[in-house]
């Protein structure tokens, strides 16, 4: 069967970081975007540049340096905050502008203080003025799922006609329910004037779980972009988890007969990357990504996964990345076994960081038998702060006890502070460094 292609616009780096305590900064959204790259998504929105000078760099630098994907920028519906989004993506291989505007009565009555007619020429007039910038323009009509249906068929016609190539149905709120939403792209699809010549995207939050639900019933009506974050972070409950919407179409092809670009063994270097770096761990029992979605305790699913793995198993570990947990990492391990897993947790490292991985990586795999993937993400964030590849404050968040015992074991005299310990590393640099390069 003939599998319709997806476009997969991730909004990690834009509404992902809109969850609490997941902000980022210039560099680290820089790296996360080069990752987000490796995976294989279409669009990246790289943040809301009116909203901060960091954001516009983040967006600036992401244009610069990842061409592959489109790159968005979100605006409100107004000149400087869409001239803003422009001056941030206009350096991109291929630049989006990203207008919303909320279209449901109770935000515009009691949010913009507008009226319907107002709102309605207020989207147009934004569309327009971002059109004449940009050839690519996503128009979102917040609260979309809330919104008179009618009334959200005229927004929609009016911003197509306004030149918008991408029309968002967002369910901001995380109110609709799969059959619903599903009916209201069947609806957009039949009623409005111009929606064939525009791609149709789901946008659903998750706040009563149902998010990916929503949004598959979005791509059965219709929609041909789906938006959604590594692990699901977003605003309040999250948004739509991307390795979920992927790996519900590659294991159930027969009901949803649909592709995307992704490439899935990158999944999990991706979900690691960005625990990292948020320092917000992914819940245990998170499907595809959690650190027990692979894992079989009870002793008859043990036996069977063992005498074939498709009896507990509907997708593989190594299908999404999922480093192969017979492979321990100890002190006998080579520096080749250590980029490789390094490389699986979503780190590239550059020569001189991957010694200073090593160093660090011996003195602990001596102490602690059997390096664990969570001790190897604490050795990367000390060698990536030194590096300045992220800045000295979250060099300062304690390690784990094992981590910080095995560095101080190694180096008699040092205190049992997490800050300390980079220095310590910095005065034994010199001395180490001869006997790495080339090991
Ligand atoms: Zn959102």
């Amino acid at each position: 069967m003939e599998r319709a292609r997806i476009t997969l616009f991730d909004t990690t780096l834009r509404d992902g970081e809109q969850s609490p305590g997941c902000s980022m900064n210039v560099q680290e959204k820089l790296r996360l975007a080069q990752q987000l790259d490796r995976l294989g998504v279409d669009v990246i929105e790289g943040g809301f540049p009116i909203a901060s000078d960091g954001d516009f760099e983040a967006v600036q630098g992401i244009s610069a340096s990842v061409r592959r994907p489109v790159i968005a920028a979100l605006a409100r519906a107004c000149f400087g905050d869409i001239d803003r989004a422009w001056q941030a993506v206009q350096r991109a291989e291929r630049p989006r502008i990203h207008v919303f505007l909320a279209t449901s009565d109770i935000h515009l009555k009691y949010k913009l203080r507008i009226s319907r007619e107002q709102c309605l020429e207020q989207a147009r007039e934004a569309v327009r003025h971002a059109k004449a910038l940009c050839t690519d323009i996503e128009f979102s009509p917040e609260d979309a799922t809330r919104t008179d249906t009618a009334f959200l068929c005229q927004v929609v016609e009016a911003v197509i006609a306004a030149g918008a190539t991408t029309v968002n149905i967002p369910d901001t709120v995380g109110y609709t329910m799969p059959e619903e939403y599903g009916q209201l792209i069947r609806t957009l699809g039949e009623k409005v004037a111009g929606i064939g010549k525009v791609v149709i995207s789901t946008h659903c939050h998750n706040d009563l779980g149902l998010a990916v639900a929503n949004s598959l019933a979005g791509v059965q009506a219709g929609a041909r972009q789906v938006e959604c974050t590594i692990n699901g972070i977003g605003e309040r409950a999250g948004n739509a988890s991307m390795e979920e919407i992927v790996m519900a179409m590659r294991v159930r092809p027969d009901r949803y007969p649909y592709e995307t670009g992704v490439a899935s063994e990158q999944i999990y270097p991706s979900s690691q990357m960005l625990a990292e770096i948020t320092r917000i761990p992914v819940q245990p029992n998170k499907a595809i990504t959690g650190r027990n979605a692979f894992a079989h305790e009870a002793g008859i699913h043990q036996d069977g996964v063992l005498k074939n793995p498709l009896t507990y198993e509907i997708m593989t570990p190594q299908s999404v990345g999922v480093p192969d947990s017979r492979m321990v990492l100890g002190k006998h391990s080579g520096r080749h076994a250590l980029l490789l897993r390094c490389e699986q947790l979503g780190h590239h490292f550059e020569r001189r960081e991957l010694d200073e991985m090593y160093r660090k990586f011996v003195v602990l795999a001596d102490r602690i038998k059997k390096v664990q993937d969570s001790h190897l993400l604490e050795l990367i964030q000390d060698v990536m702060a030194e590096g300045k590849r992220i800045p000295p404050a979250a060099a300062a968040i304690p390690f784990t006890r094992a981590a910080a015992a095995a560095v101080n074991g190694s180096f008699p005299g040092n205190a049992l502070g997490a800050s300390s310990i980079p220095v310590t590393f910095g005065d034994h640099h010199s001395e180490q460094e001869d006997y790495l390069w080339g090991v």
